[in-house]
């Protein structure tokens, strides 16, 4: 039996000129059966077909902020660095996944992205924009959860984790505002925050805002996250 291949969003150090990887994306998948492979950083929308119609799934990363060009705003001074290829690879690869109907899991910044390129925005900064008690940038080890979410029956995040509250690790300082009429939200902070969504039209395309891969080890809950998005990259 082969495994289910997973394309994997690259990080990219801009200051080191490097390409990189947290081990939790890969080992998460490969804990839960899967084969990840880490995919170049290219927007070539050919090569971009061909990797999309040769993957079983797709796993879009976190790292840098979302550029706001990408639904449509112009940056605020407090928006973090962004990465134009990663924006630019990453809507060649999502559109290209949506069209063939492939799995796709998205964490932090992928969240963020899959709702700003279908017809969302973003809170570019959440101290700023929307201050809170509730902590949503932890220091580490970021494996401790440090706010709750509520987790909405009738989701299929509910029907995977059969708990109405979850505590979850935090580390993002941007956010989901409006969010895109193509996504249904799954859970929410505490604070009121998106924290996970889907899409319901597809087999299987999910978010979240919190960070399984730095839990998956210590959470078992985490681990069934990345087990469900194996699972439907297995029967393609
Ligand atoms: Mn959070």
């Amino acid at each position: 039996m082969k495994k289910a291949m997973i394309g994997v969003v690259p990080l990219v150090d801009t200051e080191k000129e490097s390409y990189w990887m947290v081990p939790g994306y890969m080992q998460g998948i490969q804990e839960a059966g899967g084969l990840p492979v880490m995919l170049p950083l290219t927007a070539d929308r050919t090569d971009i077909r061909q990797i999309a119609e040769t993957m079983d799934g797709f796993l879009f990363t976190g790292g840098h902020d979302v550029s706001p060009e990408v639904y449509g705003e112009k940056p605020l001074p407090q928006c973090g660095e962004c990465c134009p290829e990663r924006d630019a690879m990453e809507k060649e690869l999502l559109l290209a996944a949506l069209e063939l109907d492939k799995p796709v899991l998205g964490i932090c910044r992928g969240i963020q992205f899959i709702n700003g390129v279908l017809g969302g925005t973003l809170y570019q900064d959440l101290p700023s924009q929307r201050p809170s008690d509730v902590e949503h940038h932890q220091t580490p080890p970021y494996d401790i959860p440090v706010h709750k979410v509520e987790i909405l029956r009738g989701t299929p995040l509910w029907d995977l984790l059969q708990k109405n509250e979850l505590s979850v690790n935090s580390y993002h300082h941007q956010a989901i505002k409006k969010l895109s009429p193509q996504l249904q939200v799954m859970a929410v902070s505490e604070d009121g925050l998106t924290e996970a969504v889907r899409m319901e039209e597809k087999n299987f395309v999910w978010a979240v805002q919190w960070h399984p891969e730095f839990s998956f080890l210590t959470d078992p809950d985490s681990r069934k996250i990345f087990q469900i998005f194996v699972e439907h990259a297995d029967q393609k």
